[in-house]
């Protein structure tokens, strides 16, 4: 952090911390009124956004209607069609005995997806259960949903709802303006960049940060830069123009000579961004809850470093640190199953070379010896077979502990970060990008501004 000059914070879900169930269901309805409005079975209408049905991380297959969560080796291990979960030869079939491109897939990184891809999938299940109903494939499904849910956002139909009553769909937090100024005390700019437009992003920022100090009057005296409306993944990739935005009209203005400290921008991009406010790309630190368009991109295309907010560690800690006797309980059941493991293919290859060698004894003509080797081999065959069904049954109380233990997490796709205990394809993800992540912005406040974040120990399987 030391060397950071600049700390970027995207707005939702980092700054701001959304009361989800209530900004989804609100989006979830909105977007199925609109579906019903254009032809879709008045039956849908019953449907409702259930927050705890589906987690990040997940991949959706648009053409076969798939919910999946796919393994950091890109193998799919759970894989949804509506409600029905798919059996595993039928999973094996579609995607792990031929090479599947994860990246052509429609990855759940956001916590504003999670209504869009829960709406998917009721229609996939309602369309399993009345073949006939919705005459169109699972893709031009998707494409009405996304169509309808971008309206939704464009009309003010969300908006409108939020901006009318924010208490009912933002959380305060009282650590956030403390954790801001301890930043800014050390000498970082702080500089806000949020695809929001101008005015939700004003009125938001105005509900959170409501309590006035001396030194910070409104919340934009907190940031040196408030970019808006700046279509991230492209503001990291792109070569659009700033423009200000006149704060009493709301009308833009192109930006020439440079970005006016306090004033307001829309557009825009990263490059130019370091240009005109004279910073290098790894000077600055972006904190964003959108691992591909907040983090990746920003990281890969401008070489900023990155701070990831994942707000699910939040809960997942807390239960996973009650699971922390199942999980030396999985690693004592795997450790045994190595070395029963170990015994019996020792013993195969013991009776193996018996085999052969009384093979070999019998064509030279020493049968008895050819016995002997056999009666050998025999008195094997009882610890072998012990030993394979200690192998099974193993497997199966390995299998039960790490479903119990994921069961705890997530009822149905278990930890976030992990499949199994093998990282998650998203886990995977947020090794590859993020600098650093935490559960909540504010847990900047429990460390220096010049803290130096290190890896206790970047282990490889090799290092163990
Ligand atoms: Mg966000």
């Amino acid at each position: 952090m030391g060397r950071i000059r600049a700390i970027g914070f995207d707005m939702d879900h980092t700054l701001i911390s959304y009361n989800r169930e209530e900004f989804e269901a609100l989006a979830f309805r909105e977007t199925l009124t609109k579906l019903i409005a254009a032809g879709y079975p008045e039956e849908l209408a019953t449907l409702c956004f259930n927050p705890n049905l589906l987690i990040r991380g997940l991949l959706v297959d648009m053409d076969r209607g798939n919910l999946l969560k796919v393994d950091g080796h890109k193998y799919v291990k759970i894989a949804f069609h509506g409600h029905m979960r798919l059996a595993r030869d039928v999973r094996h079939r579609l995607y792990n005995s031929e090479s599947f491109k994860a990246a052509s897939l429609l990855s759940v990184d956001t916590f504003f997806a999670l209504s869009e891809v829960q709406l998917f999938t009721e229609i996939v299940d309602y369309m399993a259960h009345h073949p006939g109903k919705i005459n169109k494939t699972f893709r031009e499904v998707y494409q009405d949903l996304r169509r309808f849910i971008d309206l939704s956002h464009a009309d003010g139909s969300i908006k409108n709802v939020v901006l009318a009553d924010p208490g009912r769909f933002v959380r305060k937090d009282k650590q956030l303006a403390p954790m801001l100024v301890q930043q800014i005390e050390a000498g970082k700019s702080l500089f806000l960049l949020t695809n929001s437009s101008w005015d939700y992003t004003n009125a938001l920022m105005s509900f959170v940060f409501d309590e006035k100090t001396d030194d910070f009057a409104t919340w934009r005296t907190y940031f040196e830069h408030v970019l808006v409306g700046a279509g991230k993944p492209g503001f990291f990739m792109g070569a659009q123009p700033f423009y200000e935005v006149m704060t009493d009209t709301g009308l833009l203005r192109l930006e020439n000579g440079g970005l006016k400290p306090l004033s307001v921008y829309q557009g825009g991009n990263a490059v130019l961004f370091q240009q005109l406010a004279n910073y290098r790309g790894d000077e600055i630190l972006f904190v964003g809850d959108h691992l591909y368009g907040d983090i990746i991109r920003s990281k890969d295309s401008v070489n900023w470093r990155t701070l990831l907010i994942v707000e699910e560690l939040g809960t997942e800690l807390v239960k996973l640190e009650l699971l922390k006797e199942s999980l030396e309980l999985i690693k004592q059941r795997l450790q045994d199953r190595e070395e029963c493991d170990e015994e019996l293919q020792v013993i195969r290859s013991r009776k193996r070379h018996q085999a052969q060698q009384a093979d070999k004894a019998k064509t030279v003509g020493e049968g008895k010896k050819a016995h002997y080797l056999l009666k050998e081999s025999e008195k094997l065959t009882g610890r072998e077979d012990e030993l394979q069904l200690q192998l099974e049954q193993l497997d199966r109380d390995i299998k039960e502990l790490l479903q119990e233990r994921e069961a705890q997490v997530h009822p149905v796709w278990g930890e976030l970060m992990k499949v199994g205990l093998e990282r998650s394809r998203f886990a995977e993800q947020v090794a590859a990008y993020a600098c650093i992540y935490t559960s909540s912005v504010t847990n900047l406040r429990f460390y220096s501004p010049f803290k130096r974040f290190a890896s206790t120990h970047d282990l490889l399987p090799h290092d163990l």
